[in-house]
């Protein structure tokens, strides 16, 4: 609706409506119950296999969707959204990207067709202050996001958001825009970041991706190095990865499948507990190890 036309519309509702905020009237959260206190998730998505196959990662992501308490939307920070400005998806119903190749005809056939949300876009838009937010109608739900959702809520029957991550941003950056979203974890958003810690795909052992927990030495480091800043709360040395080491530096080649950890320890509270799942190696250069704020 342009923006004429809604405050048109609006003349014409009664007093008591007309008396609300346009912000108010275009939250999709005012008209829902104040939750408990949804947690927030980092998740390690590895191979796009996982959509599809049952394995000790899959059957984590299939328990949290059963355990946790059920989200009245989920909005999902992907590695596989890089974008300059920030931009969240606003469809109604965002289409499933097969954002790979090489896989079997099954994982491209299967299907997720969870709904947007265009109100709730709004509603992210608005929060976020420090940039103005795009909605976007063209991208939709990329393999980071669906791969895991498809596990954890199969029925496909929980609206599903994309937030970009701005990929010409430093570190610090995502961990403070994704702050403005806090409130959400209030009114049943489950918020989660999509990547994977440690991910050196020119690295990979495809020989060894069926060998369990199987990691390079520099990826075992990364991933502890990684897991002592997290439980420390050392959130800047966590911003400076960069000045890490050679570990480091080999497990984070590019930031992509890293930013999204950041958004995820950014809506961390003081008073929020925090674990590990999935804490494995792959393939000799990537970790599933994820990370549960609260809940
Ligand atoms: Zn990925």
């Amino acid at each position: 609706m342009k923006r004429t036309d809604f405050l048109k519309t609006l003349s014409l509702l009664p007093i008591a409506a007309s008396a609300m905020s346009i912000s108010e009237f275009n939250s999709f959260t005012a008209g829902l119950e104040k939750t408990q206190r949804m947690p927030v998730l980092f998740v390690g998505h590895g191979s796009p296999m996982n959509a599809i196959e049952t394995n000790g990662f899959t059957q984590k992501w299939a328990d949290l969707g059963k355990t946790l308490p059920t989200p009245n939307a989920v909005l999902v920070v992907s590695a596989h959204w890089l974008t300059r400005g920030t931009h969240v998806t606003a469809m109604e119903v965002p289409k499933k990207i097969n954002d790979f190749g090489g896989f079997p005809r099954s994982l491209f056939e299967s299907t997720y067709p969870a709904k947007g949300n265009p109100q709730l876009a709004e509603e992210v838009k608005s929060l976020i202050k420090s940039t103005d937010v795009g909605l976007d109608h063209d991208w939709g739900l990329d393999h980071g996001a669906w791969s895991i959702l498809k596990q954890m809520y199969p029925n496909a029957n929980i609206p599903i958001l994309q937030l970009s991550i701005d990929f010409y941003k430093p570190a610090a950056y995502h961990y403070e825009l994704v702050k403005q979203l806090s409130a959400l974890r209030d009114k049943g958003v489950l918020i989660m970041g999509s990547g994977n810690m440690v991910h050196n795909l020119r690295m990979v052992a495809f020989d060894k991706m069926n060998v369990p927990n199987y990691g390079y030495d520099w990826a075992k480091e990364a991933n502890g190095l990684f897991k002592k800043h997290i439980l420390d709360g050392n959130h800047q040395a966590l911003f400076d990865y960069e000045k890490l080491g050679e570990a480091v530096r080999l497990a984070v080649p590019t930031p992509d499948h890293y930013y999204p950890l950041l958004y995820t320890l950014g809506l961390q509270d003081k008073k929020d507990n925090l674990s590990f799942f999935n804490d494995q190696l792959q393939a000799g250069s990537l970790s599933m190890t994820s990370v549960m704020i609260g809940g």
